[in-house]
Formats: structure tokens, sequence, C-alpha cells
């Protein structure tokens, strides 16, 4: 059983690692950002609340965001395994979810892997993502384009760049990061279960690395 939870700055490659990982092992991947941004396109009442926090860069409330998982982690395809991207953010969903865990599901944490790139790179590497609508495959105009410029998997559905991904907004997410990295990072230290991972490396280079912890 593999219970998976990736750490790392927006654009480390936590999106694209669980594609490869989805892949491979056959679970699920949960992100919190996708969800959020489903109930934005939606305009359900969630989304409206959580448009105003993702468009300035700041985390949503965790009592909002605990909820939402609580009732994600429920459904039963979550039984067999799920990797935990961009949650849990704060110290206060870290200790929601082990809690979650144990008294709803018997379960627990396996892995959580730090994918850790610095600074300089982040920026460049986010303004430069951009989303299939076809497939939700991640792209990148420089270092991972797609077969047709700028165009997803059928040659003729234009990428979409997410509204977050603009240079102000990435660098408020990447301050808002930095403040509860740390705290993420000693919280997971203690279990024996936090492996760091250098994802400046290649994709590929990077997935190599990730299945010798998974192994
Ligand atoms: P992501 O796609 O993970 O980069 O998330 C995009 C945005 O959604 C973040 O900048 C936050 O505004 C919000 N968000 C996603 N996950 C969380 C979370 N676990 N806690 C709080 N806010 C979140």
């Amino acid at each position: 059983m593999k219970n998976i939870v990736f750490l790392g700055a927006p654009g480390a490659g936590k999106g694209t690692q669980s594609e490869f990982i989805i892949k491979k092992y056959g679970i699920i991947q949960i992100s919190t950002g996708d969800m959020l941004r489903a109930a934005v396109k939606a305009g359900s009442p969630l989304g409206k609340v959580a448009k105003e926090y993702m468009d300035n860069g700041k985390l949503v409330t965790d009592e909002i965001i605990i909820g939402l998982m609580k009732e994600r982690l429920a459904q039963p395809d979550c039984k067999n395994g799920f990797i935990l991207d961009g949650f849990p953010r704060t110290l206060a969903q870290a200790k929601s979810l082990d809690i979650m865990l144990q008294e709803d599901m018997k379960t627990e944490i396996t892995h959580i892997i730090s994918l850790e790139v610095p600074d300089e790179y982040i920026v460049e590497r986010i303004t430069g993502r951009r989303t299939s609508p076809v497939t939700g495959k991640i792209y990148h105009v420089k270092y991972n384009p797609p077969a047709v410029e700028g165009m997803a998997e059928d040659g003729k559905t234009p990428l979409i760049q997410r509204d977050d991904d603009k240079e102000e907004t990435v660098k408020k997410r990447l301050e808002v990061f930095h403040e509860q990295a740390d705290a993420l990072k000693s919280y997971y230290k203690s279990t024996g279960k936090l492996f760091i991972v250098d994802g400046t490396k290649a994709p590929d280079t990077v997935f190599a690395e990730i299945e010798e912890i998974l192994k």
C-alpha cells in the first residue's frame, strides 16, 4: 500500500511526478489545487470563496481545505493508495490528515517526498507551465513542449495557463510556501518516512529516484 504525500514549492514538479506514479503504480492522485480550480470553474459556493484566495496567491483556509479532503478521502477509490499533491500545506492540515487517516480509514501515510527546487528556478518553470485541457497533462513551453506548439494532444485545442501562474502571483505563492515549509518538514522528519529529492534534475531522473524510494 502506498499513501504518498508530495511536499515542494509550486512548480517543483509534484504534478508531473504524480503523473508518472499514477501510470506505474495505478494509484490515484488527489490535488487540492485541481479540486479548487474545478470548483471555481463550476462557479460553486466553494469556488467563489476559493477564487479570492487563489488569485492573490494566498492559502485557502484550513477549515475549508480539511473539510474538502475529509469528503474526498471518504470516496472508495482512496482505499488502494493515493498521492496527495498540494496537501497538506500547513501544520494544522498535516495533523488533521493523520487523524482522518487513522480514525476514518485505519491507515497512514507511507512516504513523504519533498521535491526540492531553489527559488531561482521556480519563476521560469511556472511562468512557462501550460496545461492540456484535453488530458490534463502538464507541459512547459521550453523544457517540455507539446508536439504541436501551443496545442493539446489533438493538435487544435490551445494549451492553457493557470490564472495564478503569472509572475506576481508566483512570487506571493513562493513566499507563502516558505512560511510553512520548515514546520511541515520537521513534523514529517520525526516519522522516519521523509525523503528529500533533488527536483532540479530532468523529470525522468527525478522519477528514477522516486522509484527507488517507493520500492
Ligand atoms: P496548487 O495547484 O497546489 O498550486 O494550488 C493552487 C492554489 O489553491 C494555492 O495557491 C491555494 O490558494 C489553493 N490551495 C491548494 N491547496 C491548498 C491547501 N492544501 N491549503 C490551502 N490552500 C490550498
